[in-house]
């Protein structure tokens, strides 16, 4: 009999009896959870989220459309070829829809922290090419008065569970109206210059880093974030995020 094995037992009971008495429910389905101890979303919720899947631009992540992909190495969505950016590569998890979307609320406005281990690993998963020669990962800071607000900041949650040094080499500056319900040519100039770098980000030039947050929507924090970080020297800046909002008109 092994220790392995005790400790199976011992999740198995332990599971029976908070499925029982505390009946605690899914955090994305809202279905009850069969194995509470294994984190407070179900393996069905996790296995549904659907990866964005190829063609997609090298550059921002966007799904393409089929054809363009066809016999194109390096294939860009016609907005990364129209507009030069300061993010170099993007990837996400998946789109923010469905599962996925409801993991993103529960970790951020629920305080369900102990959503970061997993939802990282999926960034490590699915986006896991960007971290090839990355010398860090920057998480996307909150200003203090919401960090204060909120307990903590999701985006460094995530960092930290990424196999790269996190380094916060951002700070906001200025406190930025929320995002929500602003078109896109608005959420850039609400973001614009709202981002410096930290003594700690002054020491990255010629590096190449990750930045990381929970959501891009129309890429306007993680482009202001990356400009701030190319004026400090960091010559390539990537962006891994859990999801992504697909599509959004900008
Ligand atoms: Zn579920
Ligand atoms: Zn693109």
């Amino acid at each position: 009999m092994t220790d392995d094995w005790g400790l199976a037992t011992a999740r198995f009971a332990l599971d029976a009896i908070l499925a029982v008495v505390l009946s605690p429910a899914c955090a994305a389905c809202e279905q009850p959870l069969e194995q509470p101890t294994r984190g407070p979303v179900c393996p069905r919720c996790w296995t549904s989220i659907p990866p964005l899947t190829p063609p997609i631009c090298d550059q921002c992540g966007d799904p393409l459309p089929t054809w363009r992909a066809i016999s194109l190495p390096l294939a860009r969505c016609p907005r990364c070829r129209r507009t030069s950016r300061f993010v170099d590569r993007a990837r996400a998890v998946g789109s923010y829809d469905g599962a996925l979307r409801a993991i993103v609320h529960a970790l951020k406005y629920e305080g369900r922290r102990s959503l970061a281990r997993p939802l990282a690993r999926l960034m490590r998963q699915r986006g896991g090419d960007l971290l090839d020669g990355a010398a860090c990962a920057v998480p996307v800071p909150l200003h203090p008065s919401r960090r204060r607000q909120r307990g903590f900041n999701q985006a460094a949650d995530l960092s930290r569970r990424l196999p790269l040094p996190t380094v916060p080499a951002l700070r906001r500056i200025r406190a930025t109206a929320t995002q929500t319900g602003l078109p896109a040519a608005r959420r850039h100039r609400n973001v614009r210059d709202a981002f410096a770098v930290t003594a700690a980000g002054r020491t990255l030039p010629g590096a190449v880093v990750v930045l990381v947050d929970d959501v891009s929507t129309t890429g306007a924090t993680l482009e202001a974030c990356a400009r701030a970080l190319k004026e400090a020297g960091v010559r390539e800046v990537r962006a891994l995020t859990a999801a992504r909002v697909v599509g959004f008109d900008d």
